[in-house]
């Protein structure tokens, strides 16, 4: 993979001809010592890829781009972020990631999942898996986008890949594509994020949710470990960056963190 990015998104970028997982290089590498902020390791051959709760990420070599950052965000007073304002960060990739693909199939509808899947025309094209790090100062965003999967490849019959969807970019110049494109919007809205105090409206970001999150708006069954399903319709993302769902049963408003869903779905 020949990477021609901007200096601006190339700093502190690793490429691995093959690795396990790209966010397990960048967890192990921060607990042995200090990672600078925005460190990125990026490979075409992912041969262990994860998904939440211990689910396996299809990568075929060569027609999967897997890439990790590290966020350590310092607030311009010098503090760091609170706990709850970490919620966001993988929100901010999930809209890095949909503007990217968005740039490569510009004739489709391409949107946001909450909280971590990116879709062309409702199918998978990209996950985003979000571990914050022992802590509490900083999270390793792992992305796994499909550049040219075909359809035996492809896991589910709800995901797709940028080639299948008419991607005019093929092999190395689709995977530069991606890839230039994602870091560079990361890194625009990550900066202004945290340089206007972590304020999701400030900057910007809640209302680029907004536009890009298809689920908003729809009727939704929440899976939650140890209680009952969740069906309502989801009505908008919270200040912590939680899905704010109105339960059918009552009327009655409850928001519902990344990290506690099992599954989502549209119902
Ligand atoms: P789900 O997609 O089942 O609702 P999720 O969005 O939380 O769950 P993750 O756990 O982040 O998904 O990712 C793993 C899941 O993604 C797998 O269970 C599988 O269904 C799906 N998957 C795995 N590899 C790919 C791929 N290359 N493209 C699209 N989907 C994939």
């Amino acid at each position: 993979m020949r990477l021609p990015l901007s200096t601006a998104a190339a700093e502190n970028l690793r490429v691995l001809p093959e690795t396990g997982s790209t966010n397990d290089v960048l967890v192990a590498e921060a607990s042995a010592g200090p990672v600078a902020d925005f460190s990125v390791v990026v490979t075409g051959n992912q041969t262990a890829g994860r998904g939440r709760l211990g689910r396996v990420w299809v990568a075929p070599a060569g027609a999967s781009l897997a890439v990790s950052v590290l966020l350590r965000p310092v607030l311009p007073a010098g503090q760091p972020l609170e706990i709850a304002h970490f919620g966001w960060l993988p929100l901010i990739a999930g809209v890095a990631m949909t503007r990217a693909v968005q740039s490569l199939v510009p004739a489709h509808r391409v949107g946001l999942k909450w909280p971590n899947d990116v879709q062309i025309d409702g199918l998978k094209v990209s996950g985003l898996l979000a571990e914050l790090l022992p802590g509490g100062d900083a999270v390793v965003l792992g992305a796994g986008l499909n550049l040219s999967l075909t359809r035996d490849q492809l896991p589910t019959p709800v995901s797709t890949s940028l080639a299948l969807s008419g991607a005019t970019l093929q092999g190395d110049e689709l995977a530069d594509a991606a890839l230039s494109s994602y870091l560079t919007n990361l890194r625009a809205l990550y900066t202004d994020f945290v340089r206007l105090g972590a304020d999701p409206v400030a900057s910007g970001v809640a209302e680029q949710l907004d536009e890009l999150c298809t689920t908003i708006g729809q009727q939704v069954k929440v899976e939650l470990p140890g209680a009952p399903d969740l069906l309502g319709a989801a009505v908008g993302i919270d200040a912590a960056g939680r899905l704010r769902v109105r339960r059918l049963s009552d009327g009655a408003v409850t928001a519902v963190a990344a990290g506690d869903v099992t599954h989502l779905r549209y119902e």
